[in-house]
């Protein structure tokens, strides 16, 4: 079974759920994570999509987490975030420290990401830089997840992109509600560095990688890069097993 935690259907693409199913068939994936990103796509939009996609999207919430700093005007995100996991049925949360625009250890999340951690869904977080964005880059490092890990110890707490050349796997192993997601920098440094993802893999443990791709329509390279670097580990089935699904399964509660 094969599970990419880390995909998108962007807005302008809402009415071709049906080509974004059929190419995850092609590309051998089971089923993909649908992030969205407050205030810019709505809950109701991802909701929408699970319904249409016929079991090939798990969909996430996303809610601007507080004003203070951000600056973005948004509803209660508490309310929006219950709302969504409750009614809505959506299966995790997305935060976005650079275009939200906070510190990824502010005081300020704990409400939200305990939240969710009490509502049994997990948050993911982009971590690292973003091309293109206004975003303070301090925002979004990773090692701020030490931070949130203690502030938060009962909500799941995934790290998007997480540099596999960062202290990534020893955040992993420090903290048991940490976990790291493969998208983007996976077959970035795994394909100049070759043994590098199996060590990472090794030293965060394989219960704790979430294979993700960042894929969207037209992105089929990022899904094919990311496997091949995955699959040049080596690592026995058992281990690939639960990186490329088994994981997410048992995060999300599918089985
Ligand atoms: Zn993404």
């Amino acid at each position: 079974m094969k599970i990419d935690f880390h995909a998108h259907v962007w807005n302008t693409q809402l009415d071709q759920v049906g080509e974004f199913a059929e190419r995850l068939t092609a590309l051998g994936t089971d089923a993909a994570v649908v992030l969205p990103i407050a205030p810019y796509m709505t809950n109701e939009s991802i909701a929408d999509l699970v319904k249409a996609a016929s079991g090939k999207v798990i969909g996430f919430a996303s809610v601007v987490p507080f004003a203070e700093t951000t600056g973005i005007p948004r509803e209660d995100p508490l309310t929006t975030l219950g709302h969504a996991v409750e009614t809505l049925g959506l299966r995790g949360l997305k935060l976005h420290p650079l275009i939200q625009g906070f510190a990824l250890n502010d005081p300020g999340l704990v409400p939200v990401v305990s939240a969710a951690g009490d509502l049994g869904v997990p948050v993911l977080v982009h971590t690292g830089p973003a091309n293109g964005r206004a975003g303070r880059l301090q925002n979004g490092e990773i090692n701020l997840l030490d931070d949130l890990a203690i502030m938060c110890p009962n909500t799941v707490l995934i790290a998007g992109h997480a540099n596999p050349l960062s202290d990534a796997p020893y955040l992993a192993r420090k903290h048991k509600n940490v976990y790291l997601e493969t998208s983007i920098s996976w077959a970035r440094w795994g394909k100049l560095i070759p043994g590098l993802v199996r060590q990472v893999i090794e030293d965060a443990g394989p219960d704790k990688i979430l294979y993700g791709t960042d894929f969207s329509l037209g992105r089929d390279q990022r899904v094919t890069d990311t496997n091949a670097v995955i699959d040049a580990t080596g690592l026995p089935d058992a281990d690939l097993a639960l990186v490329y699904g088994g994981n997410a399964a048992r995060l999300l509660n599918l089985s």
